[in-house]
């Protein structure tokens, strides 16, 4: 049988909910065949369209689509240097098409290709915030309504900014936050939480590692009563060390990995079982085929999946969903919902993975189930492409400062 080959890879840069993606289309030498990726890197997506365009594209045209894992190995060695967050998004828009295409080719939605299901659905969690912990609260409530188990608890955003800061004359602009009046903060959300709605929903807060270590230990020790699901993002990959000491010292669930771009980083946290879930980020660690092998790596070691979907795009949420619904080691994934955005989504990406009661269903379309309309796609441009808005080039969410004007980690 002549093989079906990649005769064009194209890519769409849209923003309609306001952070850039990255959506690629693999098309084929099998006419109404085509692949849809995403390479989506929010803060650099300019740079992940030059590897696809200059790099990816001339090695790729003309190989057979269905040889993905030497595509995959193939184009991580292309440059000889290897795992960056630009590149490992280029690969994974190209890979998660490829799966997309595989699953069509068979006939077959991409879970299957997998091994099937593990279960009907995949739980999800949603995210609670507020500038007060009245606000934390009506959104947790509007949550529960909703049928969510599984809620994240904010008080103030990321690393909260939970009263005035003062600070130095001269401090650069930035985005600040007192470390120690969050630390305390966090404590004060989980009571109020627990005391308002008890103990029948799953809690998660995310750090962004912004405590220092022995900070971070403490709180995970003093969140033990509210008995977390996981504690999220304690040290930063620069300091995986330190959760040796945070295992010894509390029973805390963690979960660690969105920034991550080298399944090395999970390994000996995995092998040492001092993690309880890894963040999968499906574009940052190079798409569906690294996917796969990391999910499995965690389950001979009992840790689960706490898959990432921050500010994904449809298509990368649904090549997230497909691996979880069939690891056996799934516990959660995130999901942010498309809020006001639903009927737009909706139109903009055919075949939206839909959720009911704090579950998330895929459909059983051949592939990822999964299209984009281009032409409504055009008419959301990145905030980077329109005139008069840079604020991706330069987010201030990511200039973090603490209150004496150093820099710190967003
Ligand atoms: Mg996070």
């Amino acid at each position: 049988m002549k093989p079906i080959t990649i005769r064009n890879i194209r890519t769409i840069a849209t923003a309609p909910m306001g952070a850039s993606w990255l959506i690629v289309l693999v098309e084929t030498s099998e006419p109404g065949i085509t692949g849809i990726g995403c390479a989506s890197f929010r803060m650099r997506y300019h740079t992940v369209i030059t590897t696809i365009e200059r790099y990816l594209k001339p090695l790729l045209i003309g190989r057979d689509v269905s040889e993905i894992e030497d595509i995959w190995q193939t184009s991580m060695v292309q440059s000889y240097w290897r795992n960056s967050p630009v590149f490992n998004s280029a690969i994974a828009g190209i890979d998660i098409a490829l799966w997309d295409i595989k699953g069509k080719m068979a006939n077959m939605p991409v879970y299957q290709l997998l091994g099937g299901k593990s279960r009907p659905a995949a739980a999800v969690y949603s995210h609670a915030d507020g500038k007060d912990l009245q606000e934390v609260g009506d959104n947790f409530s509007k949550f529960r309504e909703q049928g969510y188990k599984f809620i994240r608890c904010q008080l103030g955003g990321y690393g909260g900014k939970v009263h005035e800061i003062t600070s130095p004359d001269n401090v650069l602009p930035g985005n600040y936050f007192d470390p120690p009046a969050y630390a305390k903060s966090v404590i004060k959300l989980f009571d109020y939480i627990r005391e308002n709605f008890g103990t029948d929903t799953e809690l998660i807060h995310d750090v962004h590692s912004r405590l220092s270590p022995i900070d971070v230990i403490k709180l995970a020790r003093n969140l033990e009563p509210h008995n977390l699901f996981w504690l999220e993002d304690a040290f930063p990959p620069e300091l995986l060390d330190w959760y040796t000491l945070m295992r010894q010292h509390t029973l805390t669930p963690q979960a660690v990995g969105e920034i991550f771009t080298h399944p090395r980083e999970w390994e000996p946290l995995i092998n040492d079982r001092l993690i309880d879930f890894i963040r999968l980020n499906i574009t940052k660690v190079g798409g569906i085929t690294p996917g796969k092998k990391i999910a499995a790596k965690a389950e001979s070691n009992g840790v689960r999946l706490g898959s990432y979907a921050g500010c994904s795009s449809p298509v990368a949420v649904a090549a997230t969903l497909h691996v979880n619904l069939n690891a056996y080691s799934f516990g959660a994934m995130e999901w942010n919902s498309w809020k006001y955005m639903e009927d737009v989504m909706s139109e903009m990406f055919p075949g939206l993975p839909q959720v009911r009661s704090g579950y998330m269903y895929a459909n059983d379309q051949p592939g990822l189930g999964i299209g984009i309309n281009e032409k409504m796609a055009l008419k959301f441009p990145c905030p980077e492409d329109s005139l008069g808005m840079d604020i991706h080039d330069v987010p201030l969410w990511t200039t973090t400062r603490t209150p004496d004007g150093s820099s710190t980690r967003p």
